[in-house]
C-alpha cells in the first residue's frame, strides 16, 4: 500500500486506536475486566518450545491470544491427575505440581512487560489498570497436598488461592463427582459416597484461615454439601455448570447451584463441551479416536500432553466436527442464563478449561474471548451485569474469603 491509500490507512488506523484509547479500561465502563478462572497447563508448559507463551503457542492460552482477544487474567491450574493414596504416590503428585508451579513462576520471570501474578483482587484491578494480563493460580486437585497441610501453606506462599478438593477419583479430602467405580469406588450418591473426610475438612479450616478459596467443581453432591457446612468464607465451583441443562455428574443441580449463592458464593460456569451439550457419539468418536492416535504412536495409553498435537488427532478431529458438531457459545449462553436465574446475577461467573478439554465454537480459544462478552449483551445482560459476570462476583468472593480469614474462626456471618 503506497500514497494517498496508505496515508488514508494510516489516519483509520490512528483513529481505531484512538476509539481504542477512549474505551481502555481506566476511562470507559463497557469494557469489563475479563478473568477466566480455570486454565489448563500441560506438563512442559514453558519448557517445551510450542509451549511457550511468549511466542506462537500450540496453547488455547497463551499471551499473545489473551491481548488480541481481550482475555485479562486467568487462574492457571496447578493440576495432578488422582493417583494412589500411598507414600509414592503422594510424591509423585508433590513433584508433578512442582514442575507446575515452577512453569508458571518462569512465565513471570521471562514476560514482566506482558503480565504479573495477581494475589489479591486488588492486585488484578492494578494489573488490568497499568495494562498487564494477570496471572493467578489454583489448585486442581488437593492430592498434591501429599497429605501434608504444611504445603497448603506453601501453595498460598508460591501464589496459589483456590483450592479445588478433589478431581476424578475420590481421594484423601473428599469423594469424586466422578469416582473410580471400575475400581470399586461407591458411586456418587450411594449410601457409601463418603463425602468430606477429616482431612478435608482440616484442609478447608486451613484455606479458610490462610484466605484461600475453597473449590468444589468435581467434588461430589455430597462433599459440596460438607464444604458448604465445614467452611467459614463463601465457597466457589471454579469450573461446572447446570445440572438441570445436561445431565452429567460435573455439572451442579440446581439445589446446589442456590446453595452455593446463599453462602455468598459464585459457580463459574464452564466452556467444556460434554457439560453443556449431551453428545454420547461424539464422546464414543473422541475416546476410539484417541486410542487409535495412541497405539499408531506405540503407546499403550491415550495421554492428551503427548498425542493431542499429533496430525492424526487433528485429521480425526475435523472428521468428528463433521458428524456430530461440538457445542457452541450459543449452548454455554444457556448453561449461564439457566445459572443466573437460579443463583442469582452475583452468583454466576465465567471459566473456559482452556488447555484441559474445554473450547467450543465461538469460544475455541483466548483469542475468541469477546465472543463471550457480545453474546451476553445479544442476551440482553447490561454491562453492570456482564462486569459481574466476567470478574465481579468472583474478585468480591474472593475478597469476602480475605476479610473472613482476617476476621478468624467461630465469626462466620
Ligand atoms: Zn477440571
Amino acid at each position: 500500500m503506497t500514497g494517498s491509500a496508505g496515508r488514508i490507512a494510516a489516519v483509520a488506523l490512528l483513529a481505531t486506536l484512538l476509539a481504542g484509547c477512549a474505551h481502555a479500561p481506566a476511562a470507559g465502563r463497557d469494557v469489563p475486566l475479563t478473568l477466566d478462572t480455570h486454565v489448563d497447563i500441560p506438563s512442559d508448559y514453558m519448557r517445551a518450545p510450542r509451549f511457550d507463551v511468549g511466542g506462537d503457542s500450540a496453547l488455547q492460552v497463551d499471551l499473545g491470544k489473551m491481548e488480541r482477544g481481550g482475555l485479562d487474567a486467568a487462574f492457571f491450574v496447578i493440576y495432578v491427575g488422582q493417583g494412589p493414596l500411598t507414600p509414592a504416590g503422594y510424591a509423585d503428585a508433590v513433584a508433578q505440581a512442582e514442575r507446575k508451579y515452577s512453569a508458571i513462576e518462569s512465565m513471570l520471570q521471562r514476560y514482566p512487560d506482558r503480565i504479573r501474578a495477581a494475589t489479591t483482587p486488588q492486585q488484578v484491578r492494578d494489573n488490568h489498570a497499568r495494562g498487564v494480563l494477570s496471572a493467578l493460580i489454583g489448585i486442581e486437585n488437593g492430592y498434591s497436598l501429599g497429605h501434608d497441610l504444611a504445603r497448603l501453606d506453601a501453595a498460598y506462599a508460591r501464589g496459589a488461592r483456590y483450592l479445588g478438593l478433589v478431581h476424578v477419583g475420590n481421594n484423601d479430602l473428599c469423594s469424586s463427582s466422578m469416582p473410580d467405580t471400575e475400581h470399586g469406588e461407591p458411586a456418587m450418591g450411594s449410601p457409601d459416597d463418603a463425602g468430606m473426610s477429616d482431612f478435608g475438612r482440616a484442609a478447608v479450616a486451613r484455606a479458610n484461615a490462610l484466605g484461600m478459596l475453597v473449590d468444589v467443581s468435581h467434588a461430589s453432591d455430597a462433599c459440596v454439601r460438607d464444604a458448604l457446612a465445614a467452611s467459614q468464607a463463601p465457597i466457589i465451583a471454579s469450573h461446572s455448570s447446570a445440572r438441570a441443562l445436561v445431565e452429567h455428574p460435573r455439572n451442579l443441580p440446581d439445589a446446589l447451584l442456590r446453595a452455593i449463592a446463599a453462602k455468598g458464593g459464585v459457580i463459574q460456569a464452564v466452556a467444556y463441551k460434554e457439560f453443556l451439550k449431551h453428545d454420547p457419539g461424539r464422546a464414543a468418536a473422541e475416546k476410539a479416536l484417541q486410542a487409535q492416535v495412541a497405539r499408531q504412536a506405540g503407546d499403550a495409553e491415550y495421554d492428551s500432553d503427548r498425542h493431542d498435537g499429533l496430525p492424526a488427532m487433528a485429521a480425526g478431529m475435523a472428521r468428528i466436527q463433521q458428524q456430530y458438531p461440538l457445542a457452541t457459545l450459543d449452548d454455554y449462553l444457556d448453561h449461564i442464563a439457566h445459572m443466573v436465574q437460579v443463583a442469582g446475577i452475583d452468583h454466576v461467573g465465567i471459566a473456559s478449561d482452556f488447555d484441559g478439554g474445554g473450547g467450543i465454537t465461538g469460544w475455541m480459544d483466548a483469542s475468541q474471548t469477546r465472543n463471550v462478552t457480545a453474546g451476553l449483551r445479544a442476551r440482553g445482560f447490561g454491562e453492570a451485569d456482564i462486569d459481574k459476570l466476567w470478574s465481579g462476583n468472583l474478585l468480591r468472593v474472593w475478597q469476602a474469603a480475605i476479610d473472613a480469614a482476617a476476621r478468624g474462626p467461630g465469626d462466620a456471618p
